[in-house]
């Protein structure tokens, strides 16, 4: 029966005389209420449908009436699915991508020619 004992843990001795660690106060004549504004991501107060909307162009300023272009979007390609899955092969699945109505709808600045928004169908 030779059990050994392990040795004693080592006594922690914590340093003596820890300093309290304060912020320094601050700086007099700062003013104290710092507001902080985080400001949101500019969303899209317009709503972009199929036709242009009149708006103030967020990249010129100028007040102006989306000029409107269709692009494939999302639902063009899962109408081309769905025409394909019902059995319509043969260019028929293609007939979305001919149908504006399946389309994004892209809105851009006639004055400065830059997107602005974009009519998602989904
Ligand atoms: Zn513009």
């Amino acid at each position: 029966m030779d059990s050994k004992q392990p040795p004693p843990p080592p006594a922690y001795s914590q340093p003596g005389g820890v300093g309290y660690s304060q912020a320094p106060p601050p700086p007099p004549g700062y003013p104290g209420s710092t507001v902080v504004v985080t400001q949101p991501v500019h969303m899209n107060p317009y709503m972009f449908r199929e036709f242009g909307v009149q708006m103030q162009c967020p990249h010129c300023s100028a007040t102006i009436t989306t000029s409107t272009r269709y692009e494939v979007g999302t639902l063009t390609w899962i109408a081309c699915c769905v025409v394909a899955a019902v059995g319509c092969w043969f260019g028929c699945c293609l007939i979305p991508f001919c149908v504006d109505g399946c389309k994004d709808v892209i809105h851009s600045c006639p004055s400065c020619n830059q997107d602005v928004g974009r009519y998602n169908r989904m």
